[in-house]
């Protein structure tokens, strides 16, 4: 399981993002706004209840 920082790829969005769950459940979030998320930087996290988590960071 993985604990990534993410961002909107859209410039003028750019809302920020900390989730955790898979790679594979990584690559696939997507902004509210519905853009794609750039992983910033990812490292391990402890297994929580195996399920992916997005939260917004303002
Ligand atoms: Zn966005």
């Amino acid at each position: 399981m993985f604990h990534a920082k993410l961002i909107c790829s859209d410039g003028d969005c750019a809302d920020t993002f900390e989730a955790w769950g898979t790679l594979e459940e990584l690559e696939v979030l997507a902004c509210d706004c519905g853009c794609t998320l750039e992983v910033l930087s990812w490292d391990e996290a402890e297994a929580g209840d195996g399920r992916a988590e997005l939260q917004l960071v303002r």
